[in-house]
């Protein structure tokens, strides 16, 4: 017999749940349904799930509690629904340990992309993707961990070496939002922090030699306000 993922949806209003569920049932996930935070609690710590949806804004426990309380004893994939335009939550979620974040209005493939991406990283960890050997392989792009190299379309995209460790660290966790600070930390330092500037500055050189169209970039995505996020591998 097939085994399910098992996938608890937090979230309080009737709509959107009904909604998650269809998509998650139609998608061969077992799915488990709480609409208040205390309830979710209990069913993350009786029911262990392979991935939580959680919505920040709930009417009697914060999201972010949750979140916090869950984080100090299990890495479990946790995925969470915030409101259109509050970079500052979604910062803060992924801050305090959440995996992702999905903005509503949202649809089914970007929802299913970042459920799988999150499974994907949690089982991984530990194994040889962590480790950063091999090959990443997206489309045209392919970032070589052992010879440090990256190449758009068979060229060889003649990256710095920071601009490599960024993209490095992007197509470790491809698929999944890396924060500016996270990012400048791994990369810089911690007392480079709250440096956009170096970033940014970084980013765009990488665009303009690996995207075809910086503007319209292929690989690796923008997440306004929050950070940046390499695409799926192939
Ligand atoms: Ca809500």
């Amino acid at each position: 017999m097939e085994v399910r993922d098992r996938i608890l949806i937090v979230e309080d209003d009737a709509s959107i749940r009904n909604f998650l569920r269809a998509i998650l049932e139609a998608n061969h996930y077992e799915v488990i349904l709480s609409a208040t935070g205390a309830e979710a609690y209990s069913l993350i710590t009786s029911r262990c799930p392979d991935l939580v949806i959680l919505d920040l804004g709930l009417p009697d426990l914060d999201g972010m509690t949750i979140l916090k309380r869950v984080r100090e004893w299990t890495g479990m994939p946790i995925v969470v629904v915030s409101a259109r335009d509050h970079e500052r939550d979604k910062v803060d979620a992924l801050d305090q340990g959440a995996d992702d974040y999905i903005t509503k209005p949202f649809g089914p493939s970007e929802l299913l992309a970042r459920i799988r991406t999150a499974i994907r990283h949690y089982r991984a960890a530990g194994s040889a993707e962590g480790t950063r050997s091999g090959v990443f392989r997206a489309g045209g792009l392919v970032v070589d961990y052992d010879k440090h190299r990256a190449y758009v379309d068979g060229r060889d995209a003649n990256l710095t070496q920071n601009e490599f460790r960024l993209v490095a660290l992007l197509a470790k966790y491809a698929g999944k939002v890396m924060t500016y600070d996270f990012l400048i930390r791994e990369i810089w330092g911690p007392n480079m922090e709250n440096n956009n500037r170096i970033l940014r500055v970084n980013m765009a050189n990488i665009r303009r030699k690996v995207e075809e169209n910086p503007a319209q970039p292929r690989y690796i995505f923008t997440e306004i306000g929050v950070g940046y996020r390499m695409v799926e591998p192939d």
